[in-house]
C-alpha cells in the first residue's frame, strides 16, 4: 500500500525465490545492480516467507531464525593518514584515532578510523604519512586494511603511544595480558563524560533530548558533572541558552522525569559496570528485586548466574565493593530514580488456578526452573499427582511469553 501512494519501499525489489540457490543468486546480482541505485543499500534480507514455518524455526537471544541479513562486501578506498589523537573511553581505554585526508567510501565521507590498540598499529606497522587502504566493515565503521608500504617516501613518522592520559594526565596503565592501555582514574573528566553519555543513551536509561553533543555542552558549563546531576539540572539556566527554548527546556525535563521511573535493567545497564551490557544487566535484573542488592552478591553467587563468568563476576563485585560507586546509587535514589521493582505485577497470570506435576526428565529444564516458570505464572507447582493437577497441561510456547524467565525466552521450552 505504502508503494502504491508513491512512498519509496522496496516492493518492487521484493522476489519470492524457490530453494537457497535462487537466494544466493538474487543477492550476488543486487550486489552488482547497487551503484545504479538511488540511494545507498548495504545489503538484503532473506526471509522466510511461510509463517507456520516460524514457530518450527524458533527465535535465538536477539534474532528471529527465519530472518537474516545478507551484507554486500565491504567498500574500500585509499587515503593518507595526517595526523593520530588518543581519545579516552567510559572505562578509561585509550584508543588511537588516524585523522584521514578525507574519502569518500560508498556515499560517506570518512576523515578519521580508529586505530583500534598499540597492537593493531605495530601489528599492521602504521606510520603517520602513511597511505592506507581503508574499508568500511558492515558499510558502517571504517577500518584500517593495510598500508600501502610501497607508497612510503621515508618521512613518515611512528605512532607514539602516550604515557599519561590526554584528559586528566595521570599515567597509564595496561595490566598483564590485555592489550588496551587505561586511565584508571575515576574522576578523570573525559570518562565522566562518556560515561553521562552512556547512562542516558538508548541501551540504558533512554533520555531523549540528552544526546551526546548535549551532555558535552551542558558538562563545560558545569551544569553536569556526575551522573545525578542529571536530576538536578539548572532548567532555569537552560532557557537562556542559545537552540533551547520553553519548549524543547519542557520535553528535556519530562524525558528526564520519565527516566526515572525505567525498568532496573536499565539502571544496571546505565551504571557502565565494566562487561555488563544489557543482556548481562537484564540477567541480573531477574535475581534481584533492588539493584542495591547485588552489595551482598559475592562473586562465586554471580558466577552462578547465566554467561556470567568469573571475570564479570568480579568486575560486578568490585563496582558494588567502591564506595563511590554505592554513593552515586544513594544519590540517584535520593533524587527520585528507582532503584527496586515488583516482579510479581509483570507477570500475567495465566496459569491461575492450575496446578501441576513435573515427572522425569524435561527436555526444556531442570524439574526445579520447570516449576519456578509454573509459579511465576500464577500456577501451583505440587510433588505428586492429586485430583487437583489440571489434566491438560499442553499448550504453545507462544503462550509461554515471561519476559522474567530465562528458560523460556531461550525458546527451547516445550
Ligand atoms: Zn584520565
Amino acid at each position: 500500500m505504502l508503494y502504491e501512494l508513491g512512498f519509496r519501499s522496496p516492493f518492487k525489489e521484493i522476489k519470492v525465490c524457490r530453494g537457497i540457490d535462487e537466494v544466493i543468486q538474487y543477492c550476488e546480482e543486487w550486489q552488482e545492480k547497487r551503484d545504479s541505485y538511488p540511494y545507498e543499500i548495504d545489503g538484503m534480507v532473506v526471509k522466510v516467507n511461510d509463517i507456520s514455518l516460524y514457530d518450527r524455526l524458533g527465535v535465538t537471544s536477539h534474532h528471529p531464525r527465519w530472518a537474516i541479513a545478507f551484507k554486500f562486501k565491504a567498500r574500500q578506498a585509499t587515503t593518507r593518514i595526517i595526523n593520530v589523537v588518543f581519545q579516552v573511553g567510559r572505562t578509561g581505554a585509550v584508543t588511537p584515532v588516524a585523522k584521514l585526508e578525507p574519502v569518500e567510501i560508498g556515499g560517506v565521507t570518512v576523515s578519521s578510523v580508529s586505530l583500534i590498540n598499540e597492537d593493531f598499529i605495530k601489528e599492521k606497522d602504521i606510520k603517520i604519512g602513511d597511505l592506507v587502504l581503508v574499508e568500511r566493515a558492515g558499510d558502517v565503521i571504517p577500518y584500517v586494511v593495510k598500508v600501502i608500504t610501497e607508497a612510503r617516501k621515508g618521512d613518515e613518522k611512528p605512532i607514539q603511544f602516550p604515557k599519561n592520559c590526554p584528559s586528566c594526565s595521570s599515567p597509564l596503565v595496561k595490566p598483564p595480558g590485555e592489550v588496551v592501555w587505561r586511565c584508571i582514574n575515576i574522576n578523570c573528566p573525559a570518562q565522566v563524560v562518556e560515561r553521562i553519555i552512556y547512562f542516558a543513551s538508548k541501551d540504558a536509561m533512554d533520555i531523549r533530548g540528552l544526546g551526546e553533543a548535549i551532555v558535552r555542552r551542558f558538562y563545560r558549563l558545569g551544569f553536569l558533572k556526575s551522573i545525578p546531576d542529571i536530576y538536578r539540572l539548572p532548567y532555569e539556566k537552560i532557557k537562556q541558552l542559545e537552540g533551547f527554548g520553553e519548549k524543547s527546556v519542557e520535553n528535556l525535563k519530562k524525558a528526564i522525569e520519565d527516566s526515572k521511573h525505567r525498568p532496573i535493567h536499565r539502571l544496571i545497564t546505565g551504571l557502565g559496570i565494566r562487561y555488563v551490557g544489557k543482556v548481562t544487566a537484564k540477567t541480573l535484573s531477574e535475581h534481584i528485586n533492588c539493584v542495591e542488592e547485588l552489595k551482598d552478591w559475592s562473586v562465586e553467587r554471580l558466577g552462578t548466574l547465566p554467561d556470567i563468568g568469573y571475570v564479570v563476576a568480579k568486575s560486578i563485585y568490585d563496582f558494588f565493593h567502591n564506595e563511590q560507586n554505592i554513593e552515586m546509587l544513594h544519590e540517584l535514589k535520593s533524587l527520585g530514580v528507582e532503584t527496586c521493582e515488583e516482579k510479581e505485577k509483570k507477570v500475567e497470570h495465566i496459569l491461575d488456578s492450575k496446578s501441576f506435576v513435573f515427572t522425569g526428565t524435561l527436555h526444556c529444564c531442570s524439574r526445579e526452573v520447570a516449576q519456578e516458570i509454573v509459579e511465576r505464572l500464577g500456577g501451583k507447582a505440587t510433588s505428586s499427582v492429586s485430583r487437583k493437577n489440571n489434566p491438560s497441561c499442553c499448550w504453545r510456547k507462544s503462550q509461554l511469553k515471561v519476559e522474567k524467565s530465562p528458560a523460556v525466552r531461550s525458546g527451547n521450552h516445550r
